[in-house]
């Protein structure tokens, strides 16, 4: 499999200048955009690493599925899709339109508004010390830290997800007595985690293996929240590109803005990628390239009919 990742890094690497750093954040406009690694650890025990898989970078929106897998515990299912819905929306991550536009609750937990409000259900049951420890677990990554300065700038440029947080309260999603600001906070601080893309292939394989440890047989999330988190990530995970990515590479997938994807085949293994340079949609353009690739060597596509499970 090695030399498949190797291939999947070269050909990634050629696509690097075709996208471009986040700069809406400023912390994340001054990472170096051509910088790729992929790191696979799979059930079997198996862990490879090609590239820069141990530089620490922002894991953004990729923390919404642990937020939601968290939330999924403590708050429940009925409590949590109370106040989030499940559908694609078609639109940017960081859109207010069918929130306006509809009586619709937010569509889905993997874009802004519905990170947030399901932020909103958590902040008041868990601290973030707490939530830090869960994801240091879940990511087999003691080593997992606020990264503050990435946390600052984005709170100083937090305009349009403070938009999205009052309009979610005026509309009831984010109750009353739950503090607005407290949730924004909570939302942003999960964003400025530091991670490497094997934290990611960490809890990668946690998702792939029903939410087990496969070292310790520990259970570390139940079933249910990670079919969900799982569900959610195919028809969700890559935004406004979700129906071409499941098409091209059929993998659950999550993506974020510091230029981290997780991916999870399902029984086999979990793929972190690292390579900040983003397409307009706010996706790893190498990342879906490296992914498309392995998809098609490895037959990883959920419905490839070679597809095993180990
Ligand atoms: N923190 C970012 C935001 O709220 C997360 C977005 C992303 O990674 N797509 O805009």
């Amino acid at each position: 499999m090695r030399d498949v990742l190797e291939q999947a890094v070269a050909l990634g690497k050629t696509h690097t200048h075709e996208g471009a750093v986040a700069t809406y954040i400023p912390e994340l406009g001054k990472v170096d955009g051509s910088q790729l690694g992929v790191s696979v650890f799979c059930r079997n025990g198996k862990r490879i690493s090609v590239g820069d898989t141990k530089v620490r970078f922002s894991i953004q929106s990729i923390s919404k599925i642990i937020t939601l897998a968290v939330a999924l515990e403590i708050c429940g299912f009925d409590q949590v899709f109370k106040k989030v819905g499940m559908e694609p929306t078609g639109d940017p991550f960081n859109s207010l339109m069918k929130l306006e536009n509809t009586d619709s609750s937010p569509y889905n937990p993997m874009i802004n508004a519905g990170a947030i409000v399901v932020a909103s259900c958590l902040a008041s049951e868990i601290s973030f010390d707490t939530m830090l420890d869960t994801i240091r677990a879940l990511c087999m990554d003691p080593d997992i830290n606020l990264d503050k300065k990435v946390y600052h700038s984005e709170m100083s440029h937090i305009s349009r997800n403070r938009a999205i947080a009052y309009l979610l309260e005026s509309k009831g999603y984010i109750e009353k007595n739950k503090d607005v600001e407290n949730s924004l906070h909570f939302y942003v601080k999960m964003c400025s985690l530091s991670v490497t893309a094997e934290s990611l292939a960490g809890l990668g394989l946690i998702l792939a293996n029903d939410g087990i440890h496969p070292d310790t047989g520990k259970r570390l999330l139940s079933s249910q929240a990670v079919k969900i988190v799982k569900t959610l990530m195919f028809t969700c995970g890559m935004y406004d590109g979700s129906g071409e990515f499941a098409v091209r590479v059929g993998i659950p997938s999550k993506s974020g803005v510091g230029g981290g994807i997780l991916s999870v085949v399902d029984g086999e293994m979990g793929i972190g990628i690292f390579g900040p340079a983003l397409d307009k949609k706010g996706n790893s353009v190498a990342g879906e390239c490296v992914l498309e690739y392995m998809s098609h060597e490895l037959h990883l596509h959920m419905f490839d009919p070679q597809r095993h499970t180990l």
